[in-house]
């Protein structure tokens, strides 16, 4: 039997990353991108330790390692007239925690090392396809581009963005809104530039991330192109809802921050932002996928949120992750897409709701204006703060992290988001639902299902997509899939898997 066909609408972060997580299934995947090249350029992107922990499974960290830069400090500073810090995370101490590091880097960047892990994992991308017209009322899926080129798919994944095509197809009534009036302005200054233009900036920045909070607002600066380069973005509320992009005058933009401390307003007379960015947040869904549970939608296409969490991309790889763990079952005939579909919803819908009410609250929290609001939400991080401060009569530094009053830079605030990982609940998932249908043996205890999906690994690896009866070939497994590598240790003969294994045999483990 053949692999499983799944088409993915859009190369962004989402569609990437579901690309990589399906095609370690063993299925064929297409990735059909409107533009005439992927990704984004002059702007970066923060990677917290839930999304830096697949890049890692997956390799891509491998693929821009010189990219990839972890914050030697991450500072939230009371940015009136005078500056005081009111928030302090150790990113060592991130890393040590969770596991995994909490990385910047410069979007364009990462679109390099998904495309490539993508297209090394064996997906297809075709660019200049804007996918026009879907018809599921049939199996397979029909997908026709602007060309008029038609394709057929089992699974149909739309990672289509805020303006989705997918979604307008399944429910045409459903657009992303301005929850607030919250809006951004993002760009890179090059180090070098800032440097000669404000000398003392070498106090204010550097491999550090910080997030300078002042009135109705807040900046973020930290170093993406292996430390050339700042990356400024800025939240302020605007007098009305934004939803579209926007050219502005550049003094306006000024007077946003005129209250802000001197070295920021310094800093963005440097960025002469014109351009203003919506922050705009997908209403919640009946229901993320179609009727027949072959087509499913991820990311931005669904659950755009504001980025006061820096969780909207790294939300979206978690979603691709999930899915190619559920799909990688579906591959090894464990279960059916329309149950992997289920699965998926049933766990990522209430999932992506809680990170959307998060992200909001951070920025909430960024804004306070009122004086006793303020003084208690700057007094929360102090024992974090205090462990940093340096003391000659105690200059070793506490071991303990405290909690923080910045859900966004404090791992201790919001652990469900910090420590998740993707895969680990879809396996959970798919478990869950195993234990709940089929036999259980009455003296063993053990469920046939169970059984079957970990026998999978070995007998219905994937790429015929069908369930292999437990028949095992040793002399054909001799013979083809350990080949001899050659070496000998200790007088005892070395084997090692081929390319041609992995493409007969499959990757899905
Ligand atoms: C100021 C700002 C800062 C942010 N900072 C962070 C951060 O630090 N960390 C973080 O995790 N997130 C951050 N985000 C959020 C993040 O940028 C988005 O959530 C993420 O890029 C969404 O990815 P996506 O793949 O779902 O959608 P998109 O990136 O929008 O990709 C959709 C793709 O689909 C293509 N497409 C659309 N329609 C079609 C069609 N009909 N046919 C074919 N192709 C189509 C598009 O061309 C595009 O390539 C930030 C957002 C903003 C506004």
């Amino acid at each position: 039997m053949p692999s499983l066909r799944v088409g993915i609408v859009g190369a962004g972060i989402g569609g990437l990353t579901a690309a990589i997580a399906i095609s370690r299934s063993g299925c064929s995947v297409t990735i059909l991108e409107q533009g005439v090249d992927i990704g984004e350029i002059g702007a970066g992107i923060q990677l917290h330790p839930n999304v830096s922990r697949q890049l890692i499974r997956w390799g891509v960290d491998k693929i821009i390692e010189n990219d990839l830069i972890v914050p030697e400090e991450l500072n939230t500073w009371d940015s009136g007239s005078e500056l005081r810090l009111i928030g302090r995370t150790d990113p060592k101490q991130v890393a040590k925690q969770a596991g995994f590091p909490w990385w910047v880097v410069r979007r364009d960047h990462l679109y390099t090392g998904l495309a490539q892990a993508a297209s090394e994992h064996g997906a297809k991308l075709i660019i200049q396809a804007r996918v026009e017209h879907i018809d599921d009322t049939t199996t397979p899926i029909k997908v026709v581009t602007s060309s008029g080129q038609t394709y057929e798919f089992d699974l149909l994944v739309g990672a289509d963005g805020l303006k989705s095509t997918v979604r307008q197809y399944l429910y045409p009534g459903i657009m992303p809104y301005a929850p607030n009036k919250l809006c951004a302005y993002r760009g890179v200054l090059p180090f070098s530039l800032i440097y000669k233009e404000i000398p003392e900036a070498r106090l204010f920045v550097g491999n550090r991330l910080d997030t300078w909070v002042g009135p109705k607002g807040y900046v973020l600066t930290y170093p993406t192109c292996g430390g050339r380069e700042l990356n400024v973005v800025t939240a302020a509320e605007s007098k009305d809802y934004v939803t579209k992009m926007e050219d502005i005058e550049v003094e306006e933009f000024y007077g946003f921050y005129a209250d802000f401390h001197p070295f920021i307003q310094k800093l963005l007379r440097l960025v002469k932002y014109t351009k203003r960015w919506p922050l705009l947040q997908t209403p919640r869904m009946p229901s993320w996928s179609n009727k027949a549970k072959n087509i499913i939608m991820i990311g931005d296409a669904v659950h755009a949120m504001q980025n006061h969490m820096a969780q909207g991309a790294g939300t979206a790889i978690e979603d691709g992750a999930f899915l190619g763990q559920v799909i990688s079952e579906v591959a090894r005939g464990v279960i059916t897409i329309p149950e992997a579909v289920t699965l998926f919803e049933q766990r990522r819908m209430p999932k992506a709701w809680i990170k959307q009410q998060l992200s909001l609250q951070s920025g909430f929290m960024y804004t306070l204006t009122r004086p006793e609001d303020l003084k208690k939400r700057n007094q929360v991080g102090r024992f974090e703060v205090a462990r940093w401060e340096y003391n000659p009569a105690r200059p070793e530094q506490s071991h303990i992290e405290y909690r923080n009053w910045s859900v966004s830079r404090c791992i201790e605030t919001a652990k469900s988001m910090w420590y998740y990982d993707a895969e680990g609940d879809a396996d959970n998932a798919v478990l869950e639902y195993l234990m709940s249908r089929g036999e259980v043996d009455e003296f063993t205890q053990m469920s046939e299902s169970l059984s079957r999906k970990w026998s999978s690994i070995v007998f219905g690896n994937g790429v015929d997509g069908s369930w292999v009866e437990p028949q095992v070939d040793y002399q054909h497994m001799k013979n083809s899939l350990y080949k001899a590598n050659g070496k000998e240790r200790d007088g005892i003969q070395e084997y090692g898997l081929h390319e041609e294994d992995y493409e007969r045999f499959g990757k899905g483990l």
